[in-house]
């Protein structure tokens, strides 16, 4: 089976279903290109009776990347840790967000008590030597605070489903939108990808300094010192943990969510073979997403994509196996 048209199509064409992503129904593998893979992974539902084959629809921009949300924090250093009680009074934002807020980013509809002066305890007692201030004063003249330069707003965060930072709106744009000039698609995808990789190194860094707690059997995650107490875990053994997560220190995927995706090194050859799962790499969907769509492959995840394998020919392979 051949491929012929992908590189014949004009752009829009090709562009339309490099953006097709498939998502499968009954589990949430993700794939990159204009056809779904034919490695046997599947979990889904009644996945047996398909020898574990995926069965593939088309895909969208939340299932190339989507932002895990944690409760804001008001007072990080006196109060971090949510109640049981609570958890409907206290809004739930993207934690990735949350990391810039208690870094530094200042939003109006998100404040958080900023301080001069260390919170001490002694002897179980929290002793806060900052004076009591109002909302309002710590809503407004903090915002020259923020020294880091990485921390300012241009992490992809969509708010309240209105106002789109630029790197989804990139991303969204890379998906859906028919450009008729080759260039112009490869340079959104150039500057999607940059925008990406910007994202995940400025939060690695923000997490140096601000801790990030991670459920050890669920997805949850918590940005501050400790994790909250909302009795929430569905995961396995909750009921020995009264429902309350099991809190450890997160680690920068729990907090972008980043899908990985098998990479796709021949966009013209025929569907990733079962048979040749092991020479293929993984890489996060939106990276793989814009290398499809043009962008240099970044050093950093050359060899997640296994490029110094040598991936032989599906009828090679019962020979060198
Ligand atoms: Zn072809
Ligand atoms: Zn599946
Ligand atoms: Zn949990």
């Amino acid at each position: 089976m051949h491929f012929g048209w992908a590189k014949d199509l004009t752009i829009i064409c090709l562009l339309i279903y490099l953006a097709k992503l498939g998502l499968l129904r009954f589990c949430f593998e993700v794939h990159i290109g204009h056809v779904g893979h034919e490695i046997r992974t599947c979990t889904g539902e009644k996945s047996g009776f398909r020898s574990a084959t995926h069965i593939w629809r088309k895909g969208s921009v939340q299932d190339v990347v989507f932002f895990p949300k944690c409760y804001h924090l008001y007072d990080r250093a006196v109060k971090p840790r949510v109640g049981h009680d609570e958890k409907h009074d206290i809004p739930r934002i993207p934690a990735i967000l949350e990391l810039c807020i208690q870094a530094g980013v200042d939003l109006e509809k998100y404040p958080t008590k900023r301080r001069t002066k260390p919170v001490y305890n002694i002897e179980g007692r929290i002793v806060d030597f900052e004076s009591v201030k109002e909302m309002n004063e710590v809503k407004t003249g903090l915002s020259t605070r923020s020294s880091d330069n990485f921390v300012k707003s241009d992490f992809g965060i969509e708010l309240e489903g209105t106002s789109k930072s630029s790197f989804l709106r990139k991303l969204s744009n890379t998906l859906d939108q028919q450009y008729e000039v080759d260039t112009e698609v490869r340079q959104l995808s150039i500057q999607t990808l940059d925008s990406w990789l910007e994202m995940v190194s400025g939060a690695k860094k923000i997490m140096e300094k601000y801790m990030v707690q991670t459920c050890g059997y669920c997805p949850e995650v918590q940005v501050g010192p400790k994790g909250h107490k909302v009795r929430m875990c569905r995961a396995s053994k909750h009921q020995s943990r009264n429902g309350l997560h099991a809190w450890q220190e997160a680690m920068i995927d729990d907090l972008v969510g980043p899908n990985y995706v098998w990479h796709v090194r021949d966009l013209e050859a025929p569907p990733l073979d079962n048979k040749l799962k092991r020479y293929y790499g993984k890489v996060p969907a939106v990276v793989e997403l814009c290398v499809q769509a043009g962008a240099p492959i970044p050093d950093q995840y050359r060899s997640m994509m296994r490029l110094d394998v040598v991936c032989p020919d599906s009828d090679e392979v019962d020979l060198v196996a």
